[in-house]
């Protein structure tokens, strides 16, 4: 770990836990060359409304790639390099990306909707879970929200996922909604102080 445990007069952060491939990129399927790396619309202005209403943002992405052979832990760090830089180039922070290598006969704790990822982040961070966000394109991703404890989710794509508080079709209507609800994300315990 990087970074020692980050509190502020004992409040708690908040946190918005983004899935990578489907979310931050289009789903090519298995994306490891930065050539591959298609980002979504308006990826970057969503984020930054949750950044700047005070939220750490992490990444939290099953990469069983990796263990399937298909590229190497190498591979997905320079990737990772390149798309946090991208996004730091929108001022936008990526406090921390958190991923899974193992392929699912591994059985690991990190691969989701197991929660060993956000478990993780919760070493490191003080994180108010409940007043958290998750967004994600797969049921697992909405099943880890539900196993963690995190409070709510934002499901994309085609059609809504099972358990999701708000779908949307695209990340680009997610952040045109949440432009014009900033209430949805924007309390009292969302600031810094
Ligand atoms: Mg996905
Ligand atoms: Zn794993």
């Amino acid at each position: 770990m990087r970074r020692k445990k980050k509190t502020l007069n004992s409040k708690d952060y908040k946190a918005l836990f983004l899935d990578r491939d489907g979310i931050i990129n289009m789903d090519h399927g298995y994306v490891s060359k930065i050539e591959d790396f298609e980002f979504t619309e308006g990826i970057f202005k969503f984020v930054k409304l949750f950044s700047d209403a005070g939220y750490l943002v992490f990444i939290v992405t099953n990469q069983s790639g990796i263990g399937r052979g298909y590229y190497t832990q190498e591979d997905f760090n320079t990737l990772t390099q390149w798309m946090v830089e991208k996004f730091e180039a929108q001022n936008v922070h990526i406090e921390q990306v958190y991923h899974c290598p193992h392929s699912p006969d591994e059985n690991c704790h990190c691969r989701k909707p197991n929660t060993g990822m956000i478990e993780q982040a919760m070493e490191t961070y003080e994180i108010d879970l409940a007043h958290s966000w998750m967004v994600g394109d797969k049921q697992s991703d909405i099943d880890l929200a539900i196993n963690a404890g995190v409070g709510h989710s934002v499901s994309i794509g085609m059609k809504p996922i099972v358990h999701a508080d708000v779908h949307f079709g695209t990340i680009l209507e997610a952040k045109q909604y949440f432009q014009e609800n900033t209430g949805k994300i924007r309390d009292i315990r969302a600031s810094k102080v």
